[in-house]
């Protein structure tokens, strides 16, 4: 593993913060059986709910609930686990903390519990990410994914392909080792047809991965639009419900609506380029510099316009500017312009507040993002795991290159399966992890 575990006690509330029916004071540590006996009487026995009163030095009552004691190595974290469940209030649940810190534990940092379970072997890198990820899913089918992945199931796949890997590099140096091998005995084994299908088994994780990422990551789009053609009225209609302030008036609403909106799962970050003009006041300056910065990274480009009318001279001039992303073009108020929902092209015809022709735009718009709802086998992946696949995939195609310099075959499968292990965690460095545990809520 990467690092030494490391052995002081170490305590956060576990539970959102806020005021909540229960709320949960998570401690781990290397021997916490003194601790557990001197906040609830006794040592409570291990995996067993145990009612109990939490008390302070003097013996004052802190608050009643359950406490529960996993002694290692049968536990989250592998060390012994201290879970205090009581009220949900902020004060009480403060007060319950200070008594832990008291008997010796520290606040424990961002993600610290699950970085020792990654630690003591009980999670893999990917499985300990899919956790952060389970807790932000902004949508129940990246929940699903994550929960896909926190399982094991997006590992298993990385090990199957480093197994692989491992089989051929051995045939390869056994080959290396004994030069009166030669390359027909690389041949005889099927050296090629195992990289063939070494090859096909990644590009299938890979495909797999990326649409995970699309749920966790999102598609941006950028939405441009004359004031009144409908913006905030087709976020709306894609939202399900009124999620923008719609109005009459002219260039009332800019906000973009981000989470709320999903399209089959995937959520969608809006950027409003409605606001996007020359202007002399340095706020508004900056506020234009920041939506400009969005659009750069945008997926998709949305037009909309008026059906009755089309596309306008200020809706080229930020068509100048767009990078080389995807555009659709989208008439809006059909109903008034008297016109029928469809699709052709790159355009759609609909009417945001009639709903006619928002199916059309919804599966067009996932068709982009590169979305398959099969719904099945879907991992949530993070954009450093399709790097690590992308590198593995370009690794074995040098490796074929290579090809018949068996030294240099053997060091690009040796790299790609480098690759693979950091996504898993194998020989992870250390920066990598404080990189990925830092941005954990508090008490994970
Ligand atoms: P925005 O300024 O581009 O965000 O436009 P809004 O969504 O605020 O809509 C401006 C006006 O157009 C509102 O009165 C909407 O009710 C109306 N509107 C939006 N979409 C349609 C549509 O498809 N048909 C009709 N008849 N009116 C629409
Ligand atoms: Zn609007």
């Amino acid at each position: 593993m990467a690092s030494q575990p490391q052995n002081d006690v170490i305590a956060a509330v576990a539970t959102a913060p806020g005021r909540g029916g229960i709320g949960v004071v998570r401690v781990s540590g290397p021997d916490l059986a003194a601790l557990a006996a001197a906040v609830v009487g006794k040592t409570p026995a291990p995996r067993h709910a145990t009612y109990a009163h939490f008390r302070d030095a003097t013996g004052t009552i802190l608050d009643e609930g359950i406490a529960l004691y996993f002694p290692a190595p049968h536990s989250f974290t592998g060390e012994d686990v201290l879970e205090l469940q009581g009220h949900g209030g902020p004060q009480v649940l403060q007060l319950v903390l200070e008594r832990c810190l008291e008997l010796g534990a520290r606040v424990a940092q961002p993600g610290e519990f699950s970085r020792r379970a990654f630690l003591n072997d009980k999670l893999d890198l990917a499985q300990a990410e899919s956790i952060a990820d389970l807790i932000d899913a902004q949508s129940r089918e990246a929940a699903r994914s994550a929960m896909r992945s926190l399982t094991g199931e997006f590992s298993a796949r990385i090990r199957e392909l480093v197994d692989a890997l491992i089989h051929l590099r051995m045939l390869v140096e056994a080959t290396l080792d004994f030069p009166e091998e030669d390359i027909d005995f690389l041949a005889r084994a099927d050296a090629f047809g195992q990289l063939d299908a070494i090859e096909g088994r990644l590009a299938g994780v890979l495909g797999q991965a990326r649409q995970g990422a699309l749920l966790r990551e999102g598609l941006s789009v950028v939405l441009i639009g004359q004031p009144n053609v409908g913006k905030s009225s087709l976020l709306n209609a894609l939202a399900g419900h009124e999620a923008a302030i719609v109005t009459e008036i002219a260039g009332t609403t800019r906000d973009a609506l981000r989470e709320a909106i999903q399209i089959d799962g995937i959520p969608l970050h809006v950027t409003d380029t409605a606001g996007l003009r020359e202007t002399a006041d340095t706020v508004e300056a900056l506020g234009i510099a920041r939506t400009w910065q969005a659009v750069e990274h945008a997926d998709v480009a949305l037009l909309l316009v008026d059906a009755g009318h089309g596309v306008g001279a200020s809706e080229a001039a930020i068509i100048a500017r767009l990078p080389p992303i995807p555009r659709l073009t989208v008439h809006n108020k059909i109903d008034l312009a008297g016109e029928p929902a469809r699709i052709s092209g790159d355009e759609v015809w609909l009417s945001a507040k009639a709903g006619a022709g928002l199916d059309l735009l919804r599966r067009r718009l996932c068709e982009l993002a590169g979305w398959q709802a099969t719904g099945e086998g879907v991992f949530m992946a993070r954009r450093r795991h399709l790097a690590a696949l992308v590198e593995a995939g370009e690794r074995l195609a040098h490796a074929r290159t290579a090809w018949p310099a068996l030294d240099l075959f053997a060091e690009e499968l040796r790299l790609a399966q480098l690759a693979l292990n950091s996504i898993t965690g194998e020989f992870g460095a250390d920066d990598l992890l404080g990189e990925i545990f830092s941005r954990f809520c508090i008490g994970k």
